[in-house]
């Protein structure tokens, strides 16, 4: 368990001091759901944020989220398109701890920016990468950001899987390779954060686990 024992110290921690009394294996058992850590920052991403695409997204400032769907312009969301975000928001994200609310006045200056900025597009993208999450403007501890933008190519590629994955990233959430203990990128039991996550739909115990533990 030691491999979690690092800052942010998170709400599973003290649950597990909680349970002291508790046998050792049943008290794994219940409090560790998790089989790998792979929320942002693990040992091997470095602890701070970094902003611009490419970088390995953060967490999000806090557990109430706030996000908007570009409805006009260059990165506009169609209307299958924005489905899908509702979707997957619905059914994978909100019976975590995290509550998402989506803001149609968007903030992009200051210190209290609307957290996910969804987009279509490939502007920017790799020709492998379906789509990508990436921290634009810090905030809060080192390891937080104030705004993610989560861009995904049009025309089909706009999957309820990548809304999956490319929301994960955006509250933190990594590769198996950046996990800690280390998991293969395809390993089944990171739900849609699996890479490619093409099929794999569901969110899974390990990252809510992962995501009820740090908000
Ligand atoms: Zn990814």
């Amino acid at each position: 368990m030691s491999v979690f024992s690092r800052v942010p110290v998170r709400r599973r921690v003290t649950g597990v001091v909680a349970m002291a009394l508790v046998p050792l294996m049943v008290a794994v058992g219940v409090a560790w759901a998790a089989v790998t850590d792979n929320m942002f920052p693990t040992e091997s991403t470095g602890s701070s944020c970094l902003t611009g695409m490419g970088n390995s997204p953060c967490q999000t400032d806090n557990r109430e989220v706030y996000f908007y769907m570009d409805s006009s312009g260059e990165y506009k969301l169609e209307s299958e398109d924005r489905s899908m975000v509702n979707a997957a928001i619905d059914r994978e994200y909100r019976p975590t701890d995290l509550a998402f609310h989506y803001d149609s006045s968007p903030v992009f200056e200051g210190s209290a920016e609307t957290d996910i900025i969804y987009q279509e597009g490939s502007t920017g993208l790799p020709d492998s990468v379906a789509g990508r999450a990436w921290c634009n403007a810090r905030g809060g501890a080192l390891y937080n950001c104030d705004q993610q933008y989560i861009r995904i190519r049009g025309n089909g590629d706009y999957t309820y899987a990548r809304v999956c994955h490319e929301t994960g990233h955006a509250v933190g959430l990594q590769h198996g390779d950046y996990a800690i203990p280390m998991l293969s990128k395809t390993d089944s039991r990171l739900g849609c954060l699996v890479t490619p996550s093409t099929g794999h739909n569901d969110l899974g115990d390990n990252n809510r686990e992962n995501i009820d533990g740090t908000y």
